[in-house]
Protein backbone atom coordinates (compact mmCIF):
# COMPACT_ATOMS: atom_id res chain seq x y z
CA UNK A 1 0.00 0.00 0.00
CA UNK A 2 2.88 2.22 0.62
CA UNK A 3 4.23 2.35 -2.94
CA UNK A 4 0.50 4.17 -3.45
CA UNK A 5 1.81 7.18 -2.21
CA UNK A 6 4.70 8.09 -4.83
CA UNK A 7 2.50 7.65 -7.46
CA UNK A 8 -0.69 9.58 -6.28
CA UNK A 9 2.02 12.51 -5.87
CA UNK A 10 3.57 11.75 -9.27
CA UNK A 11 -0.09 12.31 -10.65
CA UNK A 12 -0.79 15.49 -8.74
CA UNK A 13 2.48 17.01 -9.37
CA UNK A 14 2.16 16.21 -12.77
CA UNK A 15 -0.81 17.86 -13.31
CA UNK A 16 0.12 21.32 -11.04
CA UNK A 17 2.95 21.47 -12.92
CA UNK A 18 1.66 21.45 -16.36
CA UNK A 19 -1.28 24.26 -14.92
CA UNK A 20 1.27 26.32 -13.29
CA UNK A 21 3.19 26.87 -16.27
CA UNK A 22 0.88 28.28 -18.91
CA UNK A 23 2.12 29.72 -22.71
CA UNK A 24 4.53 26.78 -22.57
CA UNK A 25 2.76 23.90 -22.74
CA UNK A 26 -0.56 23.04 -22.70
CA UNK A 27 -1.43 20.50 -19.83
CA UNK A 28 -2.38 17.23 -20.17
CA UNK A 29 -6.65 16.51 -19.49
CA UNK A 30 -5.91 13.08 -18.01
CA UNK A 31 -3.50 12.40 -15.80
CA UNK A 32 -1.02 9.32 -16.95
CA UNK A 33 -0.86 5.82 -15.56
CA UNK A 34 0.68 6.53 -11.91
CA UNK A 35 2.88 2.92 -13.01
CA UNK A 36 4.53 5.30 -15.67
CA UNK A 37 5.59 7.72 -13.18
CA UNK A 38 9.60 6.86 -13.21
CA UNK A 39 9.64 6.71 -17.14
CA UNK A 40 7.76 10.14 -18.13
CA UNK A 41 10.17 13.11 -18.16
CA UNK A 42 8.65 16.71 -17.96
CA UNK A 43 12.57 18.59 -17.46
CA UNK A 44 13.37 20.84 -19.92
CA UNK A 45 15.91 18.72 -21.28
CA UNK A 46 13.75 15.98 -21.98
CA UNK A 47 11.43 18.64 -23.74
CA UNK A 48 13.17 20.43 -25.75
CA UNK A 49 15.29 17.15 -27.11
CA UNK A 50 11.73 15.70 -28.07
CA UNK A 51 10.83 18.94 -29.84
CA UNK A 52 13.90 19.04 -32.15
CA UNK A 53 14.48 16.71 -35.14
CA UNK A 54 17.01 16.60 -37.74
CA UNK A 55 15.44 18.81 -40.20
CA UNK A 56 15.52 21.96 -36.87
CA UNK A 57 12.88 23.78 -38.70
CA UNK A 58 9.94 22.63 -37.10
CA UNK A 59 9.86 22.67 -32.97
CA UNK A 60 6.27 21.69 -31.59
CA UNK A 61 6.84 20.81 -27.52
CA UNK A 62 5.06 18.13 -25.91
CA UNK A 63 3.60 18.19 -22.66
CA UNK A 64 5.67 15.10 -21.51
CA UNK A 65 8.07 11.92 -22.48
CA UNK A 66 8.23 8.64 -22.16
CA UNK A 67 10.95 6.66 -22.19
CA UNK A 68 9.18 2.87 -21.83
CA UNK A 69 10.86 0.15 -20.53
CA UNK A 70 8.35 -1.89 -21.81
CA UNK A 71 5.90 -2.68 -24.60
CA UNK A 72 4.13 -2.76 -21.88
CA UNK A 73 4.50 0.95 -21.25
CA UNK A 74 3.01 2.00 -24.61
CA UNK A 75 0.26 0.21 -24.42
CA UNK A 76 -0.44 1.73 -21.02
CA UNK A 77 0.49 5.27 -22.30
CA UNK A 78 -2.14 4.88 -25.58
CA UNK A 79 -4.59 3.45 -23.31
CA UNK A 80 -4.77 6.49 -21.28
CA UNK A 81 -5.29 8.66 -23.99
CA UNK A 82 -7.59 6.79 -25.60
CA UNK A 83 -10.00 6.07 -22.61
CA UNK A 84 -9.47 10.10 -21.93
CA UNK A 85 -12.79 11.90 -22.80
CA UNK A 86 -10.31 14.92 -23.96
CA UNK A 87 -6.93 12.39 -25.82
CA UNK A 88 -4.08 13.62 -26.01
CA UNK A 89 -1.25 13.18 -28.91
CA UNK A 90 0.87 10.62 -29.12
CA UNK A 91 4.28 9.86 -31.22
CA UNK A 92 6.77 7.61 -31.44
CA UNK A 93 10.84 9.36 -31.87
CA UNK A 94 12.36 6.64 -33.44
CA UNK A 95 15.51 8.42 -33.88
CA UNK A 96 14.50 11.88 -34.36
CA UNK A 97 15.78 11.50 -38.05
CA UNK A 98 12.41 13.02 -39.19
CA UNK A 99 12.99 16.50 -41.03
CA UNK A 100 9.95 18.46 -40.77
CA UNK A 101 8.17 17.50 -37.15
CA UNK A 102 6.83 14.27 -37.80
CA UNK A 103 7.81 13.05 -34.85
CA UNK A 104 6.68 15.49 -32.46
CA UNK A 105 3.36 15.66 -30.52
CA UNK A 106 2.38 19.14 -30.02
CA UNK A 107 1.17 19.66 -25.55
CA UNK A 108 0.90 15.74 -26.25
CA UNK A 109 3.55 12.74 -25.37
CA UNK A 110 6.20 11.83 -27.19
CA UNK A 111 7.35 7.87 -26.98
CA UNK A 112 11.18 8.31 -27.26
CA UNK A 113 11.89 4.46 -28.74
CA UNK A 114 15.34 4.97 -27.17
CA UNK A 115 13.86 3.93 -23.78
CA UNK A 116 13.17 0.56 -25.34
CA UNK A 117 16.56 0.79 -26.72
CA UNK A 118 18.62 1.17 -23.68
CA UNK A 119 16.89 -2.27 -21.97
CA UNK A 120 19.45 -3.84 -24.39
CA UNK A 121 17.77 -6.75 -23.81
CA UNK A 122 18.85 -9.68 -25.70
CA UNK A 123 15.04 -11.11 -27.51
CA UNK A 124 15.21 -7.46 -29.04
CA UNK A 125 16.92 -8.71 -31.63
CA UNK A 126 16.53 -12.27 -32.72
CA UNK A 127 18.37 -14.08 -35.35
CA UNK A 128 16.48 -17.56 -36.92
CA UNK A 129 18.17 -19.72 -39.39
CA UNK A 130 15.45 -21.92 -40.48
CA UNK A 131 13.43 -20.33 -41.66
CA UNK A 132 15.23 -17.41 -41.99
CA UNK A 133 14.65 -14.11 -40.26
CA UNK A 134 15.45 -11.12 -37.58
CA UNK A 135 12.88 -10.35 -35.33
CA UNK A 136 13.95 -6.74 -34.24
CA UNK A 137 12.36 -4.02 -32.07
CA UNK A 138 10.70 -0.88 -33.59
CA UNK A 139 13.01 0.56 -31.27
CA UNK A 140 16.39 -0.58 -32.87
CA UNK A 141 18.31 1.38 -35.04
CA UNK A 142 19.84 -0.20 -38.57
CA UNK A 143 23.32 -0.10 -37.49
CA UNK A 144 22.72 -2.16 -34.83
CA UNK A 145 20.79 -5.13 -36.75
CA UNK A 146 23.43 -5.17 -39.37
CA UNK A 147 26.31 -5.42 -36.24
CA UNK A 148 24.09 -8.51 -34.56
CA UNK A 149 23.41 -10.30 -37.99
CA UNK A 150 26.22 -9.96 -39.61
CA UNK A 151 28.14 -11.63 -37.13
CA UNK A 152 25.95 -15.04 -37.92
CA UNK A 153 26.80 -14.37 -41.42
CA UNK A 154 23.70 -12.04 -42.52
CA UNK A 155 22.33 -9.39 -43.25
CA UNK A 156 19.25 -7.66 -44.44
CA UNK A 157 18.61 -7.70 -47.68
CA UNK A 158 17.07 -4.06 -48.60
CA UNK A 159 18.87 -0.91 -46.67
CA UNK A 160 18.50 2.77 -46.07
CA UNK A 161 21.36 4.76 -46.84
CA UNK A 162 22.32 5.96 -43.35
CA UNK A 163 21.82 3.22 -40.81
CA UNK A 164 21.18 5.37 -37.50
CA UNK A 165 17.71 5.33 -38.20
CA UNK A 166 15.22 3.16 -36.24
CA UNK A 167 13.40 -0.13 -37.75
CA UNK A 168 10.01 1.38 -36.58
CA UNK A 169 10.57 4.86 -38.62
CA UNK A 170 11.95 3.90 -41.58
CA UNK A 171 9.09 1.35 -41.87
CA UNK A 172 6.87 4.11 -41.26
CA UNK A 173 8.43 5.71 -44.41
CA UNK A 174 9.65 3.28 -47.02
CA UNK A 175 13.51 2.70 -46.32
CA UNK A 176 14.83 3.32 -49.64
CA UNK A 177 18.36 3.25 -50.80
CA UNK A 178 20.61 1.48 -54.06
CA UNK A 179 19.24 -1.96 -52.97
CA UNK A 180 15.82 -1.08 -53.79
CA UNK A 181 15.42 -1.30 -57.35
CA UNK A 182 16.04 -5.16 -56.51
CA UNK A 183 15.01 -6.35 -53.46
CA UNK A 184 11.88 -3.50 -52.98
CA UNK A 185 12.04 -0.72 -50.03
CA UNK A 186 12.07 -2.36 -46.70
CA UNK A 187 8.94 -2.50 -46.23
CA UNK A 188 8.56 -4.98 -49.18
CA UNK A 189 10.84 -7.15 -46.65
CA UNK A 190 8.89 -7.40 -43.73
CA UNK A 191 7.32 -10.83 -42.91
CA UNK A 192 5.33 -10.14 -39.57
CA UNK A 193 4.38 -6.79 -37.22
CA UNK A 194 4.18 -6.42 -33.90
CA UNK A 195 2.14 -2.93 -33.49
CA UNK A 196 0.34 -1.21 -30.37
CA UNK A 197 -2.52 0.72 -32.21
CA UNK A 198 -4.45 3.72 -31.12
CA UNK A 199 -6.69 1.91 -28.51
CA UNK A 200 -3.99 0.58 -26.58
CA UNK A 201 -3.94 -3.10 -28.22
CA UNK A 202 -0.91 -5.37 -29.04
CA UNK A 203 -1.45 -6.65 -32.45
CA UNK A 204 0.25 -9.00 -33.93
CA UNK A 205 -0.23 -8.38 -38.02
CA UNK A 206 0.86 -10.23 -41.28
CA UNK A 207 0.02 -10.45 -44.58
CA UNK A 208 -2.45 -13.38 -43.60
CA UNK A 209 -3.10 -12.18 -40.01
CA UNK A 210 -4.79 -8.79 -39.87
CA UNK A 211 -3.38 -7.68 -42.96
CA UNK A 212 -5.32 -4.17 -42.71
CA UNK A 213 -2.94 -3.21 -40.25
CA UNK A 214 -0.11 -4.88 -41.44
CA UNK A 215 -0.53 -3.09 -44.91
CA UNK A 216 -1.58 0.27 -43.27
CA UNK A 217 1.39 0.35 -41.00
CA UNK A 218 3.87 -0.10 -43.84
CA UNK A 219 4.25 3.37 -45.45
CA UNK A 220 1.49 4.54 -42.61
CA UNK A 221 3.80 7.39 -41.05
CA UNK A 222 2.81 6.49 -38.10
CA UNK A 223 -0.46 6.48 -38.31
CA UNK A 224 -1.85 3.07 -37.33
CA UNK A 225 0.24 2.15 -34.22
CA UNK A 226 3.27 2.15 -32.72
CA UNK A 227 5.51 -0.92 -34.26
CA UNK A 228 7.31 -2.20 -31.01
CA UNK A 229 8.56 -5.71 -33.37
CA UNK A 230 9.60 -6.75 -37.13
CA UNK A 231 10.07 -9.74 -38.40
CA UNK A 232 12.79 -8.87 -41.43
CA UNK A 233 14.40 -10.82 -44.50
CA UNK A 234 17.40 -11.70 -44.15
CA UNK A 235 20.27 -12.96 -47.25
CA UNK A 236 23.63 -13.28 -47.20
CA UNK A 237 26.09 -11.04 -45.17
CA UNK A 238 28.85 -10.86 -48.64
CA UNK A 239 32.96 -10.40 -47.48
CA UNK A 240 33.44 -7.61 -50.07
CA UNK A 241 31.68 -4.78 -52.30
CA UNK A 242 33.29 -3.23 -55.49
CA UNK A 243 32.11 0.23 -55.89
CA UNK A 244 32.18 2.16 -58.80
CA UNK A 245 31.26 5.54 -59.80
CA UNK A 246 30.83 6.85 -63.43
CA UNK A 247 30.68 10.12 -64.63
CA UNK A 248 28.43 11.49 -67.08
CA UNK A 249 27.64 14.96 -68.64
CA UNK A 250 24.42 14.06 -70.39
CA UNK A 251 21.27 13.38 -68.51
CA UNK A 252 19.64 11.15 -71.16
CA UNK A 253 22.58 8.69 -71.07
CA UNK A 254 23.17 9.08 -67.56
CA UNK A 255 19.18 7.87 -67.02
CA UNK A 256 19.23 5.47 -70.12
CA UNK A 257 22.13 3.95 -68.56
CA UNK A 258 20.78 3.59 -65.02
CA UNK A 259 18.03 1.68 -66.30
CA UNK A 260 20.24 0.19 -68.48
CA UNK A 261 21.73 -1.45 -65.31
CA UNK A 262 18.68 -2.46 -63.61
CA UNK A 263 16.87 -3.88 -66.75
CA UNK A 264 19.40 -6.00 -66.78
CA UNK A 265 20.14 -7.04 -63.72
CA UNK A 266 21.21 -11.07 -63.27
CA UNK A 267 20.50 -11.59 -66.95
CA UNK A 268 23.65 -10.20 -68.64
CA UNK A 269 27.53 -11.45 -67.32
CA UNK A 270 28.97 -9.10 -65.01
CA UNK A 271 25.64 -7.62 -64.03
CA UNK A 272 25.04 -9.14 -60.72
CA UNK A 273 24.72 -5.29 -59.02
CA UNK A 274 23.43 -5.34 -55.73
CA UNK A 275 23.29 -1.36 -55.60
CA UNK A 276 22.32 1.09 -57.75
CA UNK A 277 21.64 5.05 -57.10
CA UNK A 278 23.30 8.13 -58.98
CA UNK A 279 23.00 11.44 -58.09
CA UNK A 280 24.10 15.76 -58.94
CA UNK A 281 27.58 17.28 -59.09
CA UNK A 282 27.03 20.83 -58.72
CA UNK A 283 29.91 23.59 -58.32
CA UNK A 284 29.47 23.24 -55.01
CA UNK A 285 31.37 21.40 -53.05
CA UNK A 286 30.06 18.35 -53.33
CA UNK A 287 32.76 16.11 -53.77
CA UNK A 288 33.16 16.75 -49.91
CA UNK A 289 29.85 15.95 -48.74
CA UNK A 290 28.59 12.96 -46.87
CA UNK A 291 27.90 11.34 -50.12
CA UNK A 292 31.34 9.77 -50.20
CA UNK A 293 32.49 10.90 -53.53
CA UNK A 294 35.80 8.98 -54.15
CA UNK A 295 36.85 11.37 -57.14
CA UNK A 296 41.34 10.98 -56.57
CA UNK A 297 42.52 14.43 -55.75
CA UNK A 298 44.35 14.53 -59.03
CA UNK A 299 41.23 14.19 -60.83
CA UNK A 300 39.36 17.02 -58.89
CA UNK A 301 40.65 19.63 -61.65
CA UNK A 302 39.41 18.18 -64.34
CA UNK A 303 35.90 17.12 -62.78
CA UNK A 304 35.41 20.30 -61.33
CA UNK A 305 36.00 21.98 -65.15
CA UNK A 306 33.15 19.33 -66.72
CA UNK A 307 31.00 20.79 -63.74
CA UNK A 308 31.99 24.35 -65.22
CA UNK A 309 30.92 23.47 -68.37
CA UNK A 310 28.11 21.71 -68.02
CA UNK A 311 26.64 23.40 -64.97
CA UNK A 312 25.37 19.66 -63.77
CA UNK A 313 27.29 16.42 -64.51
CA UNK A 314 25.77 13.12 -62.93
CA UNK A 315 27.08 10.32 -61.26
CA UNK A 316 26.14 6.70 -61.19
CA UNK A 317 26.82 4.55 -58.64
CA UNK A 318 27.05 0.72 -58.54
CA UNK A 319 28.34 -1.69 -55.99
CA UNK A 320 28.68 -5.84 -56.29
CA UNK A 321 28.63 -7.91 -53.46
CA UNK A 322 30.55 -10.81 -53.46
CA UNK A 323 32.03 -13.47 -51.40
CA UNK A 324 34.52 -16.06 -53.06
CA UNK A 325 35.63 -14.46 -56.08
CA UNK A 326 38.60 -12.75 -56.49
CA UNK A 327 39.12 -9.29 -56.66
CA UNK A 328 40.53 -9.54 -60.17
CA UNK A 329 37.73 -11.44 -61.62
CA UNK A 330 34.77 -8.99 -60.67
CA UNK A 331 36.91 -6.28 -61.57
CA UNK A 332 37.06 -8.15 -65.37
CA UNK A 333 33.71 -8.60 -65.14
CA UNK A 334 32.56 -5.58 -63.97
CA UNK A 335 35.32 -3.26 -66.64
CA UNK A 336 32.94 -6.03 -69.43
CA UNK A 337 29.96 -5.12 -68.26
CA UNK A 338 30.99 -0.82 -68.19
CA UNK A 339 31.88 -1.27 -71.61
CA UNK A 340 28.93 -2.58 -73.15
CA UNK A 341 26.73 0.36 -72.07
CA UNK A 342 24.45 2.32 -73.90
CA UNK A 343 26.40 5.92 -73.59
CA UNK A 344 29.64 6.71 -72.77
CA UNK A 345 30.47 7.90 -69.86
CA UNK A 346 33.40 10.47 -68.62
CA UNK A 347 35.27 8.98 -65.91
CA UNK A 348 35.08 5.83 -64.68
CA UNK A 349 36.15 5.09 -60.50
CA UNK A 350 36.26 1.95 -58.60
CA UNK A 351 37.07 1.28 -55.12
CA UNK A 352 36.89 -1.92 -52.75
CA UNK A 353 35.78 -1.92 -49.67
CA UNK A 354 34.71 -4.21 -46.69
CA UNK A 355 30.96 -5.34 -46.66
CA UNK A 356 30.19 -3.48 -43.73
CA UNK A 357 32.55 -0.37 -44.79
CA UNK A 358 29.80 -0.07 -48.03
CA UNK A 359 27.06 -0.26 -45.70
CA UNK A 360 28.24 2.50 -43.46
CA UNK A 361 29.41 4.40 -45.89
CA UNK A 362 27.36 7.12 -44.92
CA UNK A 363 28.32 8.91 -41.52
CA UNK A 364 26.97 12.18 -40.08
CA UNK A 365 27.71 14.66 -37.17
CA UNK A 366 25.04 16.58 -36.54
CA UNK A 367 25.81 20.05 -35.76
CA UNK A 368 23.18 22.27 -33.47
CA UNK A 369 23.25 25.07 -35.43
CA UNK A 370 22.42 23.81 -38.74
CA UNK A 371 18.97 23.00 -40.63
CA UNK A 372 17.63 20.38 -42.84
CA UNK A 373 14.64 21.37 -44.73
CA UNK A 374 15.10 18.26 -47.38
CA UNK A 375 12.79 17.49 -50.00
CA UNK A 376 12.60 14.21 -51.71
CA UNK A 377 10.41 13.16 -54.28
CA UNK A 378 9.26 10.57 -56.36
CA UNK A 379 8.94 11.20 -60.01
CA UNK A 380 7.11 9.50 -63.10
CA UNK A 381 9.92 7.80 -65.67
CA UNK A 382 7.79 9.31 -68.65
CA UNK A 383 8.79 12.99 -67.28
CA UNK A 384 12.64 12.66 -66.01
CA UNK A 385 13.45 14.85 -68.82
CA UNK A 386 10.78 17.38 -68.06
CA UNK A 387 12.04 17.08 -64.52
CA UNK A 388 15.92 17.95 -64.93
CA UNK A 389 14.98 21.21 -67.27
CA UNK A 390 12.77 22.53 -65.43
CA UNK A 391 13.83 21.78 -61.89
CA UNK A 392 17.82 21.17 -61.91
CA UNK A 393 18.59 23.47 -64.16
CA UNK A 394 15.91 26.01 -64.52
CA UNK A 395 15.73 26.14 -60.48
CA UNK A 396 18.35 24.23 -58.13
CA UNK A 397 21.47 25.27 -61.06
CA UNK A 398 20.05 28.66 -61.51
CA UNK A 399 19.63 29.63 -57.72
CA UNK A 400 22.51 28.24 -57.10
CA UNK A 401 22.08 27.91 -53.18
CA UNK A 402 21.97 23.79 -53.08
CA UNK A 403 24.35 22.40 -50.38
CA UNK A 404 24.55 18.55 -49.63
CA UNK A 405 23.71 15.88 -51.86
CA UNK A 406 21.30 15.82 -54.56
CA UNK A 407 20.13 12.14 -55.39
CA UNK A 408 18.65 10.70 -58.72
CA UNK A 409 18.04 6.93 -59.36
CA UNK A 410 15.46 4.68 -60.41
CA UNK A 411 13.44 1.87 -58.96
CA UNK A 412 10.46 -0.94 -59.79
CA UNK A 413 6.88 -0.10 -58.91
CA UNK A 414 6.45 -4.27 -58.98
CA UNK A 415 8.92 -4.38 -55.94
CA UNK A 416 6.50 -2.45 -54.03
CA UNK A 417 2.85 -3.79 -52.77
CA UNK A 418 0.22 -1.43 -53.73
CA UNK A 419 -2.13 -2.54 -50.72
CA UNK A 420 1.07 -1.08 -48.09
CA UNK A 421 0.12 2.77 -47.71
CA UNK A 422 3.15 4.44 -49.43
CA UNK A 423 2.24 6.70 -51.93
CA UNK A 424 4.38 6.34 -55.29
CA UNK A 425 3.71 7.16 -58.60
CA UNK A 426 1.77 5.08 -61.27
CA UNK A 427 4.28 3.82 -63.30
CA UNK A 428 6.60 0.55 -63.97
CA UNK A 429 9.33 2.42 -63.50
CA UNK A 430 9.71 6.17 -61.34
CA UNK A 431 12.66 7.61 -59.86
CA UNK A 432 13.43 9.16 -56.34
CA UNK A 433 15.01 12.57 -56.32
CA UNK A 434 16.76 13.70 -52.76
CA UNK A 435 17.86 17.39 -52.40
CA UNK A 436 19.52 16.84 -48.83
CA UNK A 437 20.46 20.36 -48.10
CA UNK A 438 22.51 20.99 -44.90
CA UNK A 439 21.66 25.03 -44.05
CA UNK A 440 22.60 27.26 -41.79
CA UNK A 441 19.56 27.62 -38.57
CA UNK A 442 19.01 30.96 -40.41
CA UNK A 443 18.49 30.57 -43.71
CA UNK A 444 16.59 27.33 -43.93
CA UNK A 445 13.50 29.36 -45.29
CA UNK A 446 15.52 30.04 -48.81
CA UNK A 447 15.70 26.33 -49.04
CA UNK A 448 11.86 25.53 -48.09
CA UNK A 449 11.28 27.95 -50.99
CA UNK A 450 13.29 26.61 -53.06
CA UNK A 451 11.23 23.55 -52.14
CA UNK A 452 8.18 25.34 -52.78
CA UNK A 453 9.44 26.63 -56.44
CA UNK A 454 10.09 22.72 -56.99
CA UNK A 455 6.57 21.65 -56.20
CA UNK A 456 5.05 24.72 -58.22
CA UNK A 457 7.00 23.88 -61.40
CA UNK A 458 6.08 20.36 -61.32
CA UNK A 459 2.49 21.03 -61.01
CA UNK A 460 1.99 23.61 -63.64
CA UNK A 461 3.69 21.46 -65.43
CA UNK A 462 1.72 18.41 -64.78
CA UNK A 463 4.71 15.96 -63.73
CA UNK A 464 2.95 14.28 -60.85
CA UNK A 465 5.46 14.31 -58.37
CA UNK A 466 5.16 11.93 -55.09
CA UNK A 467 6.46 13.61 -52.04
CA UNK A 468 8.87 10.58 -49.78
CA UNK A 469 9.01 11.46 -46.06
CA UNK A 470 5.51 13.56 -47.17
CA UNK A 471 5.44 17.30 -45.44
CA UNK A 472 2.09 18.73 -46.43
CA UNK A 473 0.13 21.39 -44.65
CA UNK A 474 -3.68 20.51 -45.72
CA UNK A 475 -6.20 17.90 -45.80
CA UNK A 476 -6.80 17.95 -49.64
CA UNK A 477 -3.06 17.77 -50.08
CA UNK A 478 -3.00 15.16 -48.18
CA UNK A 479 -5.79 13.40 -50.43
CA UNK A 480 -4.17 14.30 -53.61
CA UNK A 481 -0.67 12.58 -52.19
CA UNK A 482 -2.68 9.45 -51.69
CA UNK A 483 -4.64 9.42 -54.38
CA UNK A 484 -6.26 6.61 -55.12
CA UNK A 485 -5.05 5.16 -51.32
CA UNK A 486 -6.86 8.02 -49.76
CA UNK A 487 -9.98 5.53 -48.95
CA UNK A 488 -8.69 3.40 -47.28
CA UNK A 489 -5.88 5.21 -45.16
CA UNK A 490 -8.80 6.86 -43.76
CA UNK A 491 -11.40 3.69 -43.20
CA UNK A 492 -7.70 2.13 -41.35
CA UNK A 493 -7.84 5.29 -39.63
CA UNK A 494 -11.16 4.70 -38.50
CA UNK A 495 -10.16 1.09 -37.49
CA UNK A 496 -7.15 1.27 -35.59
CA UNK A 497 -6.67 4.97 -33.86
CA UNK A 498 -10.13 5.70 -34.25
CA UNK A 499 -9.16 8.88 -31.48
CA UNK A 500 -6.89 10.05 -33.97
CA UNK A 501 -4.15 10.29 -31.22
CA UNK A 502 -1.01 8.46 -32.96
CA UNK A 503 1.44 10.63 -35.09
CA UNK A 504 0.10 14.04 -34.78
CA UNK A 505 3.36 15.69 -36.34
CA UNK A 506 2.55 14.17 -39.64
CA UNK A 507 -0.90 16.52 -39.40
CA UNK A 508 -2.59 14.12 -41.95
CA UNK A 509 -6.03 14.35 -39.48
CA UNK A 510 -4.88 16.57 -36.55
CA UNK A 511 -3.27 20.17 -38.03
CA UNK A 512 -1.09 20.27 -34.91
P1 LIG B 1 11.56 9.43 -36.62
O1 LIG B 1 11.97 10.61 -37.39
O2 LIG B 1 11.79 9.47 -35.18
O3 LIG B 1 10.02 9.10 -36.92
C1 LIG B 1 9.50 9.20 -38.23
C2 LIG B 1 8.01 8.91 -38.22
O4 LIG B 1 7.78 7.56 -37.89
C3 LIG B 1 7.23 9.72 -37.19
O5 LIG B 1 5.95 9.97 -37.66
C4 LIG B 1 7.19 8.80 -35.99
O6 LIG B 1 6.12 9.09 -35.14
C5 LIG B 1 7.04 7.45 -36.69
N1 LIG B 1 7.66 6.36 -35.93
C6 LIG B 1 8.89 6.29 -35.40
N2 LIG B 1 9.07 5.11 -34.80
C7 LIG B 1 7.93 4.41 -34.97
C8 LIG B 1 7.48 3.13 -34.59
N3 LIG B 1 8.25 2.29 -33.89
N4 LIG B 1 6.23 2.75 -34.95
C9 LIG B 1 5.44 3.56 -35.66
N5 LIG B 1 5.79 4.80 -36.02
C10 LIG B 1 7.03 5.21 -35.69
N6 LIG B 1 15.27 7.31 -45.60
C11 LIG B 1 15.38 6.36 -46.54
O7 LIG B 1 14.40 5.72 -46.90
N7 LIG B 1 16.59 6.07 -47.10
C12 LIG B 1 17.72 6.69 -46.72
O8 LIG B 1 18.78 6.40 -47.25
C13 LIG B 1 17.63 7.68 -45.72
N8 LIG B 1 18.74 8.32 -45.28
C14 LIG B 1 18.61 9.28 -44.34
C15 LIG B 1 19.76 9.95 -43.90
C16 LIG B 1 19.65 10.93 -42.94
C17 LIG B 1 20.87 11.66 -42.49
C18 LIG B 1 18.39 11.28 -42.42
C19 LIG B 1 18.24 12.38 -41.43
C20 LIG B 1 17.24 10.62 -42.84
C21 LIG B 1 17.35 9.62 -43.80
N9 LIG B 1 16.23 8.94 -44.25
C22 LIG B 1 16.35 7.97 -45.19
C23 LIG B 1 14.89 9.30 -43.76
C24 LIG B 1 14.45 8.38 -42.66
O9 LIG B 1 13.97 7.17 -43.21
C25 LIG B 1 13.33 9.04 -41.90
O10 LIG B 1 13.83 10.16 -41.25
C26 LIG B 1 12.66 8.11 -40.95
O11 LIG B 1 11.70 8.85 -40.31
C27 LIG B 1 13.55 7.39 -39.96
O12 LIG B 1 14.03 8.18 -38.95
P2 LIG B 1 13.79 7.84 -37.40
O13 LIG B 1 13.97 6.41 -37.12
O14 LIG B 1 14.62 8.81 -36.67
O15 LIG B 1 12.25 8.14 -37.24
Amino acid sequence: RNSLIPRVIFVSLFITLFTSTPGKTEPLACPLPPELADRVHVDPAAIESASTDYGNTVHNKPAAVLYPSSVQDISSLIEASFTCSTPFGISARGNGHSTHGQDMANNGVVVDMKGLREQKKRDRIFISKRPLFADVGGEQLWIDVLNATVKEGLAPVSWTDFLELSVGGTLSNAGISGQTFRFGPQISNVYELDVVTGKGELVTCSANNNSELFYGVLGGLGQFGIITRARIALGLAFKRVLWAQILYSNFSAFTIDQEHFIASHGRRPGNDISYLEGGLVLDNGTPNTWRTFFFPPADLPKISSLVKQHGIIYSLEIARSYEDLTEKTVEKEMKQFIKGLSSVPEYIYQKNVSFEEFLTRVQIQVQKNESHPWLNLFIPKSVISDFDSGVFRDIVLKRNITTGPVLFYPMFRNKWDDRMSAAIPDEDIFYTAGLLYTSGINDWQVYEDQNKAILEFCDKAGINVKQYLPNHATKNEWIKHFGSKWTDFEQRKALFDPKMILSPGQRIFNNN
